[in-house]
């Protein structure tokens, strides 16, 4: 029983009154504290290997929606096409051409969101300001057709760092690029960033998904 119910609803709290939706990530955490979480009400749950969310989301209830935060292999995509609900983290055009051809074997449209790379950090993966302008660009200009996606926003992650000021500037620059964004492409409605360190700063720069993992599971060891 590691589940933090009272950040849980302290977190819940804070986010309701903004509509932003709480994506619990529970990687390397057992199927007892989802099931825990998820009676208390929790729906949105976020992982990062392939190979697990399979497993979990076999044993775990059918109406819970799996977000996919990780980074994604393109050989990998058909293992979670038919029942993902969100891909979070897509990072380049191979991919989702990738999850557009998984999407129609399953005859479905699969939602995803463009990972744009904000913090300074070399490990990061995502699309540079310019590369997902043009991407976006592509695609509205019918240059790709990808008519088994839904591109419905942005995610990016700020540097791990000390220094709000810096994190600030990241996630203002991320909300202004969604904003441009959406003036081009009218399904865009998610801006997801923040994590257990930094969301209430993410939300307050425009954020309306955020993805938490320690403040509920405890930290990862
Ligand atoms: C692990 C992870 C999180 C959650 O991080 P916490 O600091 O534990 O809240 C959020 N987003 C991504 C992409 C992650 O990999």
């Amino acid at each position: 029983m590691s589940v933090n119910r009272s950040n849980y609803e302290k977190i819940i709290g804070e986010l309701t009154p903004s509509k932003t939706t709480l994506v619990a990530v529970s990687k390397i955490k057992p199927l007892s504290d989802i099931q825990t979480l998820y009676e208390l009400g929790q729906k949105d749950f976020g992982e990062n290997y392939v190979q697990e969310l399979i497993e979990k989301a076999e044993a775990l209830p059918t109406d819970i929606r799996w977000h996919f935060i990780g980074h994604l292999q393109s050989n990998k995509v058909k293992y979670i096409a038919p029942f993902v609900h969100l891909i979070q983290g897509v990072d380049s055009e191979k991919l989702l051409a990738e999850i557009n051809k998984q999407g129609k074997k399953n005859n479905r449209i699969i939602n995803c969101l463009l990972q744009v790379h904000i913090a300074q950090e070399e490990t990061k993966f995502g699309f540079d300001a310019d590369e997902v302008s043009a991407l976006v660009n592509k695609i509205t200009s019918g240059g790709s057709v990808f008519d088994n996606v839904n591109i419905c926003g942005l995610m990016g992650m700020a540097s791990f760092s000390d220094d709000m000021q810096k994190v600030k500037s990241e996630f203002e620059t991320l909300s202004e690029l969604y904003k441009t964004l959406q003036s081009s492409i009218p399904s865009f409605n998610t801006l997801s960033m923040g994590m257990s360190g930094d969301y209430e700063l993410a939300v307050e720069c425009g954020s309306n998904m955020v993805r938490i993992g320690s403040l509920l599971f405890g930290a990862r060891l």
